[in-house]
């Protein structure tokens, strides 16, 4: 009686499993022709400098009009895309999308504004990653000074790999981040000879900031940090005023976050912000 009980339950697991696999195979086959049928689309979100309430840059996140299951945030295939290797064409479409983007607001005569592409493990352990950046910023005609590109801490993991491949790309005169910063690997050692701009400090952080103690410190003192080395420094998920108050006096220099505005589509970031920048 036991044993076919655990028969019945192991066929029922089994089921499932077959489910999940044949989801996945699906959801990536249809990743696949998703570029081709131009299913992809960026949203930005505006970065503010804490100091003058201006946007100064903005990130750029993918989203997925898929013909059957709606729209999808990235959680739900970026990590699919990045096992399965897609995510390097997926990628190398968000970074000239965005750039595109960038290169024709400029070309309206909007204030210029760097813009941010994140950047995945995948992408990052390409040995032509820079030669291929910079072959993006040749044909759209973008000046990499408006190019920001946002590595995480796992990223550094191999130092003298992450050394050489930041350095390549610092070399084109793009701008590097670390984003969610705190949350990953971080050696105080390495992060002093990361040729790095800016660090952005993890949401998960200042969510709490004004109830835990703990949290307060680890924002202080990635600040305080990061004004010593001079980086950079960008609170993530900045949701209210008690939050703001305390990165500014904590002189963290931008926010990004609900607060200001959530991620929006390229009209919108042109209607409300760009063309509320003063010329
Ligand atoms: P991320 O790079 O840390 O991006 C910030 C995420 O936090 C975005 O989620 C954004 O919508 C969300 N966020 C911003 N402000 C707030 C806030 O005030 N409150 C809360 N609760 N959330 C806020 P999103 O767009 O769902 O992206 C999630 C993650 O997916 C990104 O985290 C990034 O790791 C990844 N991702 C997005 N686009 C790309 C891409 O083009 N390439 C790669 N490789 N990864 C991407
Ligand atoms: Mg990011
Ligand atoms: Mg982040
Ligand atoms: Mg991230």
């Amino acid at each position: 009686h036991h044993a076919k009980e655990n028969g019945v339950d192991f066929m029922r697991y089994d089921a499932a499993m077959k489910q999940r696999t044949q989801s996945k195979v699906e959801l990536e086959n249809d990743m696949r022709k998703a570029l081709e049928r131009e299913e992809f689309f960026l949203e930005f979100q505006p970065q503010i400098s804490l100091d003058t309430g201006k946007m100064v840059g903005m990130e750029a996140l993918v989203r997925w009009n898929h013909p059957k299951r709606g729209l999808l945030p990235p959680s739900e295939f970026i990590p699919l895309a990045e096992e399965s290797g897609l995510i390097v064409p997926l990628g190398e479409w968000v970074l000239k999308t965005a750039c595109l983007h960038n290169k024709k607001w400029q070309l309206d005569g909007f204030e210029p504004v760097c813009v941010s592409v994140n950047l995945s493990m995948r992408q990052f352990r390409q040995y032509n990653l820079a030669e291929r950046v910079d072959a993006i910023l040749r044909e759209v005609g973008m000046d990499p000074r408006y190019l920001e590109l946002e590595v995480t801490e796992s990223m550094t993991y191999d130092i003298e790999t992450a050394l050489d491949q930041l350095h390549r790309l610092k070399r084109l005169g793009i701008h590097i981040s670390i984003d969610d910063f705190g949350t990953g690997y971080s050696s105080l050692y390495y992060l002093k000879s990361l040729p790095i701009d800016r660090l952005k400090i993890d949401r998960a952080f200042v969510k709490e900031v004004m109830y835990d103690g703990n949290d307060a410190a680890i924002v202080s003192t990635i600040t305080t940090m990061a004004h010593h080395l001079k980086l950079k420094v960008t609170a993530e998920g900045v949701e209210n005023e008690e939050q703001l108050e305390f990165l500014k006096l904590q002189r963290c220099h931008e926010g990004q976050g609900y607060l200001f505005s959530k991620p929006v589509p390229a009209g919108v970031l042109e209607s409300e912000f760009l063309s509320r920048l003063a010329g």
